[in-house]
């Protein structure tokens, strides 16, 4: 099968600081029409100094050069095909890009005051609104700026709240199907974490939460479509279980583009929950840039929201800080504000009903991926999924291939892989989100090279075993890599 855009000329290019020449200089600043100052009767000697070592002298045109070379490097989702499971790699339309860059917004200084920050303000609150209505949850935090962030952040209000009524509680139940960072923030927030086996089923039983659930226990944290990319269906009546020991139900809403006007996690018992604009909200995501990871919360918890709380009376917006039991900040100035300003863009592109169509065909596209496929890769569990679907590497194991091989050749096909290895409870697993914003072609090809690809494992295992064949690096060892990062480009 001819793999997808891998010819071309994609040029090599060494370090910037290889590239410098001594004199040449990148910008030519205008010639100065004021006389030029003496630093050194200006600022301390300690100060001043007459060069910077090692800074490369490049001409402009090698700097645009240099810069646009390494982009070519990359892959991101405006180049290809992006699958990642759990990690929602969907179109980021430009009209996002247009609203974050408006002056009014792109050039707000943080420190600007209340009168002068209406537009902002007021965006920030209408967000709220629109992301409480979303999850059917009373008040809206937009301060934390991931969704791990958000989970502290809702579990730093969880420890709050039993704290204010004189009963701190100790723990946390998590089940073996949640996303890591739900340990790792509990543990953080001060919380001992109580870990539930699914045990091969891909959701939770209530008698499983009955069993460990005490006074003791501020609450459970569920990933709501859970990692598995199934609907955890007795999520109402869990909730009833942790309620009736006074517990709290955290949900982690990432996966909040599978059921975005399907359902409102509010109504199903949730007392709080985070959200990824990043993910969901179609705002760009990666290579740790900014995100953002709002808190919703019901009643019980609105109290203990970071501060400031952004206050509308009459037509004017102002921050409150006035909050006796909050937890306090969270986050600078607003949080993240540009990827608010994407987020808030987005919903107000898609309206209510293109949101609820964007979930449906979310769902859609990762129930054609796994129909399609499930013959050829291992189904960890064979029933409708939300929006990704979970193989593994089950069927090919026998010819001594895994899901790293696979994943791998993916790459030769000019595919980014699948999330690989996660969730920890399929063995080998290999985690395919489509989202909603690809077309029918691009899943059937997709489709068509994963197949041609079992097909390699049968017939060339070593392709596989060797790829990326076409790639500028080829496989390296990750630990190492990752331990021992090697970043200067070797000519071969
Ligand atoms: C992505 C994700 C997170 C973490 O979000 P970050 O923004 O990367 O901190 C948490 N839970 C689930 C289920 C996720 O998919």
């Amino acid at each position: 099968m001819e793999a997808n855009g891998t010819k071309g000329l994609v040029l090599d290019e060494p370090l910037i600081f290889e590239k410098s020449s001594p004199g040449r200089v990148g910008i030519g600043p205008a010639h100065s029409d004021v006389p030029e100052a003496d630093p050194s009767k200006t600022l301390p000697s300690k100060f001043l100094r007459k060069g910077i070592e090692g800074f490369p002298d490049i001409s402009e045109m090698d700097a645009v050069r240099h810069y646009t070379r390494l982009s070519q490097w990359n892959f991101g989702l405006d180049s290809g095909f992006y699958p990642l499971g759990s990690c929602t790699m969907k179109y980021n339309p430009k009209i996002n890009e247009a609203a974050a860059r408006l002056p009014g917004f792109a050039m707000l200084h943080p420190y600007q005051p209340e009168h002068l920050s209406q537009g902002a303000l007021e965006l920030m609150h209408s967000l709220e609104n629109y992301l409480a209505e979303i999850t059917g949850m009373e008040a809206i935090t937009l301060q934390p700026s991931a969704g791990a962030h958000g989970e502290l952040c809702g579990l730093l209000m969880m420890a709050a709240y039993f704290k204010a009524q004189g009963k701190p509680r100790t723990k946390i139940i998590i089940p073996d199907t949640a996303h890591g960072t739900n340990p790792a923030s509990s543990h953080l927030a001060g919380f001992k974490v109580v870990p539930v086996k699914t045990e091969g089923k891909g959701a939770l039983s209530v008698e499983m939460v009955k069993a460990v659930m005490d006074e003791d226990t501020a609450g459970l944290m569920l990933t709501n479509p859970n990692t598995i990319g199934l609907f955890e269906k007795n999520i109402k009546e869990i909730a009833e279980v942790v309620h009736s020991k006074g517990g709290l139900m955290y949900c982690d809403g990432a996966n909040m583009n599978a059921v975005m006007g399907l359902v409102k996690l509010g109504d199903l018992g949730v007392d709080v929950v985070q959200l990824n604009l990043h993910k969901t909200f179609s705002t760009p995501h990666g290579g740790g840039g900014p995100g953002s990871g709002p808190v919703g919360v019901g009643k019980a918890l609105e109290p203990f929201l970071p501060c400031p709380r952004i206050k509308k009376d009459g037509g004017k917006f102002s921050l409150d800080f006035n909050r006796p039991n909050t937890i306090g900040r969270m986050k600078a100035f607003y949080g993240n504000f540009s990827i608010m300003v994407r987020a808030y863009s987005y919903i107000r592109r898609m309206g209510a009903s293109g949101l609820r169509r964007a979930s449906e065909t979310a769902i859609l596209n990762a129930n054609y991926i796994k129909e399609r496929l499930k013959g050829t890769y291992h189904l960890a569990f064979d029933e409708p999924c939300m929006h990704e679907a979970v193989f593994s590497d089950k069927f090919q194991l026998g010819s001594g291939i895994s899901t790293m091989d696979i994943a791998k050749r993916l790459i030769d096909y000019g595919y980014h892989p699948p999330t690989v290895y996660f969730p920890l409870v399929v063995h080998g697993a290999i985690m395919i989100e489509p989202t909603e914003t690809e077309t029918i072609d691009t899943l059937d090809r997709f489709i068509d090279v994963m197949k041609a690809i079992a097909e390699e494992a049968k017939t060339d295992p070593q392709l596989l075993k060797d790829a990326p064949n076409k790639t500028k690096i080829r496989r390296v060892d990750e630990t190492r890599a990752a331990r021992e990062p090697i970043l200067r480009w070797k000519k071969v």
